[in-house]
């Protein structure tokens, strides 16, 4: 079968993109990502000359793609310090290939990577806290989501960094921005968005997404492209959460309709604004009474010290 030609320059393409009925071979491919996500970065005021950015890693094709793309903004224009992040939950079986995969990318970029446990930090691996959990509704999924959040957060500041780099793509935003709207949860789509709100306080360290506009299966592809290895297994956990549901519906509509992930993210984005000016415009932040990090709730403890008292 013959291969498709690019649309750019008529040699064999790497990708067809249905969304938009393009071809694309590999030097053209890695051109308009790159382009695509300077773009996006400078439109957002994502990364900016002096900053210093933690990059989280899991070892899989997103947050390795992420740091790629980091590093070469890096190297292009200089003054950005990058240190990258990857968290040992205790999943086992599974989180250990992230760690090898995450380690093979940084030595060969260069990045510092730090390495932290959920056993260091809460005392038990995120496969002992699902054994032990005394309320059974809060699946592996919370746990892991809050805590991952909280050693993120409380690392960067320690650190000395000013934002985190998380990898999450454009089909992850969809699949958060329809989950949260399920669960009726406005407050926390609020938060969702190329960036975290400019924290006006100095407990926060900003979140910043800088492969948002990318679909999963070209960030797969870029890394690929780049010579990097992720580790491409899934965490056994995954199927158990409605995310996981709410992927496979938004993955058929995308069969059927090219354009559709597209289309969730950009209507989302603008409601965005209304959003966070009805939930987070007179958001105040407290200090947790337990461990001294922000929580939401004046005199409540913060959500990890809440669910530390579950397993
Ligand atoms: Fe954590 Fe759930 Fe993701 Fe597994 S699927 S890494 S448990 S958030």
């Amino acid at each position: 079968m013959k291969i498709p030609e690019c649309d750019e320059c008529g040699r064999p393409s790497v990708i067809h993109r249905r969304y938009e009925g393009t071809h694309l071979c590999k030097t053209h491919f890695l051109e308009d990502i790159e382009k695509k996500v300077r773009k996006h970065a400078r439109v957002h005021g994502l990364v900016r000359h002096g900053d210093r950015i933690l990059v989280a890693v899991s070892g899989g094709k997103d947050s390795l793609a992420q740091l790629v793309l980091l590093d070469r903004t890096r190297k292009k224009h200089g003054k950005i310090d990058l240190e990258a992040l990857i968290i040992d939950e205790g999943i086992k079986g599974y989180r250990e290939h992230g760690v090898e995969a995450a380690r093979r990318a940084c030595e060969r970029l260069g990045v510092k990577l730090h390495v932290e446990s959920f056993r260091d930090w809460f005392g038990a691996t995120l496969d002992e806290m699902v054994a032990r959990r005394r309320d059974p509704t809060v699946g592996a999924c919370t746990f892991c989501g809050v805590f991952r959040r909280y050693i993120m957060n409380k690392k960067a500041r320690e650190l000395g960094m000013n934002k985190v780099a998380v990898g999450h793509n454009l089909d992850d935003e969809a699949q958060a921005i329809l989950v949260n709207h399920i669960k009726g949860d406005l407050e926390r789509g609020a938060r969702l968005g190329p960036a975290t709100p400019e924290p006006d306080n100095p407990l926060f360290v900003q979140r910043i997404k800088i492969l948002r506009p990318i679909p999963e299966r070209e960030t797969a592809l870029y890394a690929l492209l780049c010579g990097i290895e992720p580790d491409m297994s899934e965490c056994p956990y995954a199927r158990e959460s409605i995310r996981d549901r709410v992927r496979d519906f938004i993955n058929q509509l995308e069969e059927e309709h090219p354009g559709t992930v597209f289309s969730i993210v950009r209507t989302f984005d603008r409601l965005l604004p209304i959003l966070r000016r009805e939930f987070l415009g007179k958001g105040r932040v407290w200090k947790c009474p337990e461990c001294g990090e922000p929580t939401a709730v004046r005199g409540q403890p913060c959500k990890a010290c809440q669910l530390k008292k579950l397993f």
